[in-house]
C-alpha cells in the first residue's frame, strides 16, 4: 500500500518550547530542518503565556503541562502545523509520565474548535536510536519526503542531539572540577585556619528538576538567579551524561519507571560527594516527583536539601527567601555550623 502523504503541505512547523522540547528540541529542530521544513518555536514563556496555558487547561494538569498548552496556543496561526510527538513507555525503567503519552490528543482535543493541525509521530524508547529513528522517517514519508532523505535528516539530528548534550555534560565535568579546584585552594590558603577558611570556600549547589522546570528562566529563573547572587555554583542535574546517570540510578531503584526522573537521581548519586547542597525544584501537582523528591529526602543522607514547588498561583513568590536561607545555612555550616567538634 503507498504511504500517505497527508502532511506534504506542511511547510512551516511549530515546536512549543516547553516540555520534552528541553530535552529533544535540537533533535526535532534539527530533523524538521532537515527535511526541508521552517520550524517556529514558541517565544520564551512569559506571563501571558502560562495564563493562557492555565485558562485552556483543567485544574489537574501539572504547572508544566498548563504552559505547554500556553505555548500551542501561541503558535496558533503561525505555523501550518504543530509538532507534539508521543512518547509512550515502551521500556518500563525508561518511560515517561503519562503526560508525555497523551500530549498529541490532549492539544487535539484542546484546539479541536481551531482545526490546529497536528504533526506526531510516537516514540516508545527515546533511548534506543533505532526506536526513535522509524516513527521519525514515517513521520517525514507522511510528509511527503522520500526514504532517503528522510533516513540522512534523521541521522544528522541525532548526531546533533548527541554533540549537543556531550557539550553540556563536558561543560559540567569541567565546572565542578573548577569546583573541586577552588575549595582546594580555599583550604590551601586558609592552612587549616578552620572556620576562616569558610568565607573563601565556594559553594556548589546541585538543582535538581526536569529539564523544562530548570531551564525555563519564568519557572524556576528566580530560584537559578537567587542561589548565584548569593554566590553559590549552580550545578544542574540534567545536565550530567545522561546515559552514566541512568545507569547509577540503579544503585537508588531497581524498579523506578520514568527515565528523567531516573537521570537526576543518577546525577544525584555521581555528585554528592562535590556539591555542598540540593534544590529539589517541582512542578505542582507532578505525581513522578511526588515520589522520588520524597525518596531523595529520605535516603540521600548527609547533603542537606531544600525541596521547593511551583505552582500556578503563586509561581516563584517567596522562593528567594527560602533560597537565601538555606544558602546561609550551607554558609554557616561551612564555618562549623552549631555543633564544633
Ligand atoms: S513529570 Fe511531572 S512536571 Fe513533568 S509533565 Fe509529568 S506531571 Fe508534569
Amino acid at each position: 500500500m503507498p504511504q500517505a502523504t497527508d502532511w506534504a503541505d506542511v511547510r512551516v512547523v511549530g515546536i512549543p518550547r516547553a516540555l520534552l522540547f528541553y530535552r529533544f528540541g535540537v533533535l526535532w529542530t534539527t530533523f524538521f530542518e532537515g527535511i526541508g521544513r521552517t520550524v517556529v518555536v514558541s517565544d520564551a514563556t512569559d506571563k501571558a503565556i502560562a495564563d493562557e496555558g492555565e485558562r485552556l487547561s483543567v485544574d489537574e494538569c501539572c504547572l508544566a503541562s498548563k504552559v505547554f498548552i500556553g505555548h500551542v496556543a501561541s503558535l496558533v496561526g503561525r505555523c501550518d502545523a504543530v509538532f507534539v510527538p508521543s512518547y509512550p513507555t515502551g521500556d518500563h525503567r525508561a518511560g515517561f509520565c503519562t503526560k508525555f503519552q497523551s500530549a498529541t490528543d490532549m492539544v487535539k482535543s484542546t484546539f479541536r474548535d481551531q482545526h490546529l493541525r497536528v504533526v506526531s509521530c510516537e516514540v516508545r524508547d527515546a533511548r534506543k536510536m533505532k526506536d526513535v529513528r522509524r516513527p521519525f522517517e514515517e513521520m517525514a514519508a507522511r510528509m511527503g519526503v522520500s526514504p532517503r532523505d528522510g533516513r540522512r535528516a534523521f541521522k544528522a539530528a541525532w548526531d546533533a542531539q548527541e554533540a549537543h548534550d556531550k557539550a553540556l555534560s563536558d561543560a559540567q565535568v569541567r565546572l565542578m572540577r573548577a569546583l573541586d579546584e577552588r575549595r582546594a585552594a580555599a583550604r590551601g590558603a586558609a592552612g587549616g585556619a578552620g572556620a576562616a577558611s569558610a568565607d573563601a570556600a565556594p559553594l556548589g549547589i546541585l538543582v535538581v528538576a526536569h529539564p523544562y522546570i530548570t531551564h525555563d528562566p519564568y519557572l524556576s529563573g528566580a530560584v537559578v538567579d537567587a542561589l548565584s547572587d548569593m554566590g553559590a555554583t549552580v550545578v544542574h542535574a540534567d545536565a550530567v551524561d545522561h546515559d552514566k546517570a541512568y545507569k547509577k540510578s540503579f544503585e537508588f531503584s531497581d524498579t523506578m519507571p520514568w527515565l528523567i526522573n531516573r537521570e537526576l537521581i543518577g546525577a544525584i548519586l555521581m555528585l554528592e560527594d562535590h556539591i555542598d547542597g540540593i534544590v529539589l525544584i517541582s512542578a505542582f501537582p507532578c505525581g513522578p516527583d511526588s515520589m522520588t523528591d520524597d525518596a531523595i529526602m529520605r535516603c540521600i543522607q548527609g547533603t542537606p536539601i531544600l525541596n521547593l514547588m511551583i505552582d500556578a498561583q503563586s509561581g516563584t513568590a517567596g522562593v528567594e527567601t527560602r533560597v537565601e536561607s538555606f544558602v546561609d545555612i550551607l554558609r554557616f555550616q561551612q564555618k562549623g555550623g552549631y555543633v564544633r567538634g
